[in-house]
This record gives structure tokens, sequence and C-alpha cells, in this order.
């Protein structure tokens, strides 16, 4: 029997387009980009093809892209660069409540290093505060981060309405202060956003952006982090704004050691191509078989967690009552179907998902969830059967 994954929001299967362009780089072209020999000189322009590539996708400059190992090393190649390169005394950083772990745990860690963190909560539909947040950002504000779409409910912050908000304080500052600032920042963390929405930087009005191969059927394993090169705020290097945590060899123009991964990021621009060229058409595709499950399904004893509008068009997370979500995944799995509770990265521990609870929801319904997520690889057949095997599961 073949196998049905509804987990595309932990790992996507590798675009074959993307493995035909690593292919050389696996084999014939092992040089290292460093080497100043025709090997590495070959190494080095796929490097650079693919950072170009990138670029043109987000609208920005290749000079603004620094490759990384994952999202979660962007992630704190954000929020520690950005704390570390500060002068200002106390700094604080503002998060949101539903923030992935690799943002959650760097903020904690921080946090106990005498950073002020400050959490902003989410409402029912999983939108954050907006008034909090602007009564949350003060002088010592150095970064705000927020996510572009959750991984486990999908919810979408409207970034560029928080961008404004950030952008306003500064103009505030500037003005008082008579001359030109740098902070706060504003990063989003946009891993499980690029997929089904546009997410250039500019017309985000963010400074700093999160991406993954991984999420997009790229590779496991290489991140990137946009780090904008601000003409107005005069922050032309990056290095002004960030400290590197991996240091040493001076790749990544000094921003991340550490010899590149030239099949990865060469994969990694080729899938970034494909998402761009095929975005809308596949996000309108899944957002009406997600539509015609939830049609399905919702007439089981189940309820939606957050809204249905405000969600990444592939992501669908509901509540089992009188039934534990472990349980349930067992079972569609021994019945051919994946599917996730929470996020992979916490479905390991048995502790209530955060951003379940986030939405105002008990402990007791966080730990009856799970988390539906279609892909290029779903078919309504395949979403027939999972809606009888749910079925069968409940009654
Ligand atoms: N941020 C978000 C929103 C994610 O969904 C994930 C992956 N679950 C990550 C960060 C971490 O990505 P990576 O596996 O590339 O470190």
């Amino acid at each position: 029997m073949g196998r049905i994954y509804l987990d595309y929001a932990a790992a996507t299967p590798i675009d074959k387009k993307v493995r035909l362009a690593m292919e050389p780089y696996l084999g014939k072209n092992f040089g290292n980009p460093g080497s100043l020999h025709r090997e590495g000189q070959i190494a080095s322009a796929a490097v650079f093809n693919s950072r170009l590539k990138i670029a043109r996708a987000l609208n920005c400059d290749y000079e603004e892209i620094f490759f990384t190992g994952s999202a979660t090393e962007s992630n704190n190649l954000a929020l520690r660069g950005v704390v570390k390169s500060t002068d200002i005394a106390k700094p604080k950083i503002i998060i949101s409540e539903i923030e992935h772990e690799s943002v959650a745990a760097i903020a904690r860690y921080l946090e106990s290093d005498g950073v002020e963190v400050v959490r902003i909560g989410i409402d029912q539909n999983g939108l954050i505060n907006l008034d909090e947040l602007k009564r949350a950002i003060d002088e010592r504000t150095v970064l705000v981060s927020v996510m572009y779409a959750n991984n486990e409910i999908g919810a979408i912050q409207p970034i560029a309405e928080i961008a404004k908000i950030v952008k306003d304080f500064r103009d505030f500052l500037a003005k008082s202060r008579a001359m030109e600032v740098i902070y706060p920042l504003l990063h989003t963390d946009a891993t499980q956003a690029f997929q089904y929405i546009q997410c250039r930087p500019d017309d985000l009005g963010i400074d700093l952006m999160t991406l993954s191969a991984h999420k997009i059927y790229g590779p496991k394993g290489v991140g990137l982090l946009y780090v904008r090169n601000n003409k107005i705020n005069k922050y032309k290097s990056a290095a002004n704004v960030i400290t590197p945590i991996i240091i040493g060899g001076g790749q990544e123009r000094g921003m991340r050691s550490g010899t590149e991964n030239v099949p990865f990021i060469v994969g990694f621009g080729v899938a970034i191509e494909i998402v761009e060229s095929t975005r809308l058409k596949e996000a309108q595709r899944v957002k009406k078989l997600r539509n015609y499950f939830w049609g399905k399904i919702k007439k089981l004893k189940i309820d939606l967690n957050g809204s249905l509008d405000n969600r990444l068009p592939n992501n669908l997370n509901v509540y089992f009552p009188d039934h534990a979500a472990q349980d349930v995944l067992i079972t569609l799995d021994m019945n051919g179907v994946a599917v996730s509770s929470g996020s992979a990265c916490g479905a390991h521990t048995t502790e209530p998902s955060k951003t379940i609870m986030a939405l105002g929801y008990s402990q007791e319904r966080a730990l009856a969830s799970l988390r539906f997520s279609l892909g290029r690889g779903t078919t309504k057949a395949d979403l027939d059967k999972t809606a009888d095997i749910l079925s069968k599961i409940i009654n």
C-alpha cells in the first residue's frame, strides 16, 4: 500500500530538478570555493550563481544573502548576532509567544545572559497583538523578531504592518535625537511562509529574514539569513549589525566561516527559483484541497485550531476531543498516513504545544491536536482516504 504523506511542514522531498542541479557538485565538481585553481573557481562560481538567483527572487542585493547550515542557525545568528553587536546597555528584544524553538530557545539563552525579552501574545486567530507590540518597543529595543507564518497552526502575521510600527519608532527616535538610528531592527523567520507567500524584504520592510531549503523541496542542512544593506541607516556592512557566531576562515564575508556546502547551496537556489515560478498556482491548488479535506472531516467530532482564513493554504491543525494526539497519529501511521503533532522539532517531547495554548486553549486541547500539512504530492484521493481512516478512528 502506498503511503500518504501529510507532513510537508516538517520536510519536503527534494525536487528532481534540484537533485539534477546538485549532482555535478556531489561528483566531478568537488573543488573548494576558496581555492584559486580552476576546480575552486568552478565551485565558487556555482555558489555565486546561486546567490544571484536567490537575490533576484528576493529582489535584493546578492551581498545581502548569507548562507548558513539551517534556519535554526540563521535564527540564532539573527538574535544572538544583533544583541552581541550592539553597544546599547541592557538591550531588549521582542518576539512573539509562538516563535519556533530556534528563536524561542536563543531568546531564553540571551535572557539568562541579562537581555530583556518581551513575548507578545496572539489572539484566537493566531495574530499577534499589535498594540502590545507598540507598547513594548522602546529605545533599548534592538530587535523585533516575528515569524511570517507559524509552523504548527500556519498563522500568517501582518509583517508589513509590524514593519511600519518598527519604522515609525525608528523615525521617532531619529527625529528626537536628530541623527540616524539603526535600532530596532526587524527580523522575520519566513521558513514556512516562503513556499506560499512572496517574501521580498523591501516589500515587507524587514531588515533580516531566515529561510531554509528543506521546507521548499530543497536539501536539508542549508539555510540563509538575509541582512539588509541599509543605505538609509548607513549600516552598509552587515558586520555592523551582526556579530558572527561561527568564526574561522572568513567565508560568507566573515559572517559564517566554514567551507561552503556547494551542492546544497546550488540546490537551494534552484528550489527558490522553482517556488518563484510556481508559487501562486500551487498555493491555490493546495488551498482548494485543504478546504475540501476540512469540509469532509469537520463533520467528525473535531475542531479547528486557529482561523481558516489567516493561515498557510496547506495547513490544518485540528483538535480531537476524547483522543490523545499521539494515539491518533500512530493509528494513522499504521494505516499508511503520516501526520504530525506540533512541530517535528518538538515531536519527541510530551510537552503540550505552547502555540495551541497561546491561542487560549487548554493543555488538554494542546495534547489532543494534530497538524496536517499538504504539499506538491498531495492528491484528492489521498485526502479522501485519510478522511475515511480518520472517521473510523474517531467513531
Ligand atoms: N523556523 C520554522 C518556522 C520552522 O518551521 C523550522 C523547521 N521546523 C525551523 C525554523 C528550523 O529549520 P531548520 O530545520 O532548517 O533548522
